[in-house]
């Protein structure tokens, strides 16, 4: 495993359980707070230590010395008044890398605005992916790298079977460029122009997403 890391997630609600499941499950450290007992209860075999606590209240937050911290997660939700002060709180500390989960616009502007690092938008986003995937069901899975440009993973359209790069002319037909193949457990890194594709290959490729968009849909 890479270096252990130390996690703080706030709120054990079901995103901020998530998170810290899959975190401890990696084998990180991972501190889960909640003002609610119950949910540090249902989160404790999923986390290192857990402790009751209103992170809104400053007396209640200085003794956790979060600054220790590599990242800390503020998963409170509905109560946007809670994640704000917390939040605020968090920054009065000096702690860096704190990653907010925003429940709309507004409490996302907000969070921006008293400067969090890394802004989650969970409904936005899924609400985002579900769509993506009906559109273009070879998409298997995508990274935004800007406003229009994306990395995606995309199931080779079987007329391409058999056929190279080179052949296929891709990047100038398609303006995308294939970085990589995923075939069965292999990856094959920056793949030569004559690497014949198989069925069932995944292109790991890069572009614009008006393009990428185009080429996901051919069959
Ligand atoms: P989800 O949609 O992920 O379930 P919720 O907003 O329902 O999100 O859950 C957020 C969690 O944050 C809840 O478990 C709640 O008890 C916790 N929480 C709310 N306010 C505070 C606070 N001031 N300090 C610590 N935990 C809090």
């Amino acid at each position: 495993m890479a270096v252990k890391k130390q996690y703080a997630v706030i709120g054990l609600g079901r995103f901020g359980t998530s998170v810290a499941r899959r975190l401890h499950a990696a084998g990180h450290e991972v501190l889960g707070i909640d003002i609610h007992e119950e949910q540090v209860e249902d989160a404790e075999m999923y986390i290192t230590q857990g402790v009751i606590a209103d992170s809104a209240d400053k007396k209640a937050l200085i003794p956790l010395e979060l600054e220790h911290f590599d990242y800390v997660v503020v998963a409170i939700g509905d109560d946007i008044q809670a994640s704000i002060l917390t939040v605020m709180l968090l920054k009065n500390l000096g702690i860096k890398n704190i990653i907010a989960k925003a429940v709309g616009k507004r409490h996302g502007q907000v969070l921006e605005a008293i400067g969090v690092e890394w802004i989650i938008y969970p409904e936005r986003d899924m609400g985002e992916r579900v769509a993506n995937q009906l559109l273009a069901p070879n998409r298997l899975d995508y990274m935004k790298l800007s406003k229009d440009y994306n990395i995606e993973e995309i199931m080779l359209p079987a007329k391409m079977t058999g056929k190279s790069l080179r052949e296929l002319d891709i990047r100038a037909k398609y303006k995308i460029n294939v970085i990589s193949i995923l075939r069965n457990e292999e990856i094959i890194v920056a793949p030569a122009p004559d690497e014949q594709l198989q069925n069932h290959d995944v292109l790991v490729t890069i572009g614009k997403r008006s393009d990428l968009d185009k080429f996901s849909q051919l069959n």
